[in-house]
Formats: structure tokens, sequence, C-alpha cells
């Protein structure tokens, strides 16, 4: 689904009258910084924590804030009430902007800055978190900053597209030493044999997901053991649980790797209940 008001440096206008120059450093460079929050119930979710995670991509890059929190705050909610988003997501982005080509930063310029608003398909989510997805795995060709959330997505785009090939929904990446980072949009959790949560510990390996520090605390909150450490292909293959978490999708169980099947084929217990409970504890910023 389209947004059809987009939000510009400054205006909101029709989406097909958006736009930003050709030499937009976000274009050329992918020098850009980017945020997505989910949208549930005519709500924005845990928009304190990305609008955290933001300030700290553009301090790693030396990327100017373009206003306030207040303000980016008022804009964000103006982007999801003018295109009518009750659930879905609003996704926002910040480059450094606009200027000649060369690839140094350019000094007096003034960061581009865009927002666009989004209804997701519900019965589709739900009908996927009902069944579970597919995963495959592929070695993790993306540079060591994937800390810092860039625009700079091609191989997460190029894995995502190997993904659907191949019937999947979801491609999981693995560093040189066999252990898994993340997947190319969510992050990646397995409930072992002793019921403990296992995930990567947020290093520089692995985007920190905003979903992942929420569950951690619901995790918290119902008791259940977690261990923040690496894990291998062959783990989650023989895991009794795999799921994946993204501001996008909250929670979405896997039932294959690579075509095998993980535990009986089904979403587990752990999984379902983590998912009820998350927004318990996730923030609300009504639109
Ligand atoms: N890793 C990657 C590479 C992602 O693109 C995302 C989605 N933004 C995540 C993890 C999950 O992060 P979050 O829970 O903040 O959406």
């Amino acid at each position: 689904m389209t947004s059809r008001i987009t939000y510009v440096n400054g205006r909101y206008v029709p989406s097909r009258e958006a736009v930003v120059s050709v030499e937009d450093r976000g274009n050329q460079f992918a020098d850009a910084v980017y945020e997505a929050c989910q949208i549930k119930d005519g709500a924005i979710i845990d928009l304190r924590r990305h609008l955290d995670r933001l300030d700290r991509s553009l301090a790693e890059l030396r990327i100017a804030a373009p206003m306030s929190r207040a303000a980016m705050t008022h804009v964000l909610r103006e982007v999801a009430r003018r295109n009518r988003v009750e659930n879905g997501y609003v996704y926002w982005q910040i480059s450094r902007g606009a200027a000649p080509r060369d690839h140094a930063f350019p000094t007096g310029v003034r960061p581009t800055f865009t927002a666009t608003a989004k209804s997701l398909d519900v019965a589709a989510a739900a009908l996927r978190y009902e069944k579970g997805v597919p995963v495959i795995t592929l070695p993790d060709n993306r540079w060591e900053r994937v800390d810092i959330k860039t625009v700079g997505l091609l191989p997460n785009a190029l894995a995502k597209q190997a993904a659907r090939e191949a019937g999947a929904f979801e491609a999981v990446f693995v560093d040189a030493e066999g252990f898994v980072t993340e997947g190319s949009s969510a992050n990646v959790w397995l409930v072992d044999g002793e019921g403990r949560l296992v995930t990567r510990p947020a290093d520089r390996g692995i985007l920190r997901g905003i979903t992942r520090s929420v569950l951690l605390e619901v995790a918290e909150t119902e008791g259940v053991a977690v261990v923040e450490r690496r894990f291998t292909v062959a783990e989650m293959k023989t895991a009794r649980e795999v799921f994946l978490t993204s501001a996008g999708a909250t929670l979405c169980p896997v039932v294959s790797v690579d075509g095998e099947t993980v535990a009986n084929g089904a979403p587990g217990s752990v999984a379902a209940r983590l998912r009820r409970r998350f927004h318990d504890l996730a923030e609300r910023t009504p639109i």
C-alpha cells in the first residue's frame, strides 16, 4: 500500500510530487540514516526508543539533526494522521543533504528529511504469525558498521530477493565463523533445549533492534531466561523454537531453516507468549 502524503523538507505533499535532488547524498552515497516505527491501533509504537537510536546513528555519521525531537514527533504523527494509518508503519529518513558530487562531506548543507506512512495488510501478517515462515541462510557480506541504521541496504535487498526466489520469507546472515548475525530486516532468536531464549549480543555484528530491546524486558517480566550469545545455523535447525523480531512484524515464528523443519514445524509457545505480552511493555504515542 502506498503513502499518499509524503513529508519532505518542511512540506506535506502528494507523494508523486515529493522530490529530492539527484545529487542528494542519500541517493549517491547512501549517506543517510532512517527509522521505521510500527503503528498499531492508531498509535506509534516505541517512538522514544527509535528517536534515541536515530540520534545515535546521526552522531556516528556526524549528520546534524534536522529539527528537535518534539518537532520530529509532530511531523511523524502528522504524516501518519494525513495518511490515515491505523495499523502499519511510519518511515523516516535523514540524509546529509544535497551537494555537488564529492565523496568528502560538503559544508553548509541542510540535511534532507523525508517521511512516509503506510498501512499494512493485517490479515497477511496474522497468517504469517499463525503458520510461521521459512528462512534461508546466506553469508553475511555487509560492512562492519551495521549497528548504524543507514540506507545502505543493498546486501539486505539482494538477500531478501534470494529468499523470495527460494520460496522463503527472510534471509538470515551468517558471519565468517559460522555464527548467525541477523536477518535482512529482523533480529533472530531461538529457544534452546532448556527453554532459554538465545539471541546474539548487540555488538557491531547486528543492528540493536528496538523490538529486540523491548522483548528482552518482556522476557524478564515473564520469567523467561535469556542468554545473549552467538549461535550457529545448526543450533537454529535443532532449536525448540526460532523467531524473528522487527518493528514491522513484532515477532514472527520461523518454521524451517534452509528447508529443514524446526521442531514440529509449527510456531512455538514461548514465541506466542512473548508476542502476546509485547504491547503491554511497548510505549504508545497516539496519532
Ligand atoms: N536488523 C535489521 C537489519 C533491520 O533492518 C531491522 C528492522 N529495522 C532489525 C534488525 C529490527 O530492528 P527493529 O526491531 O528496531 O525494527
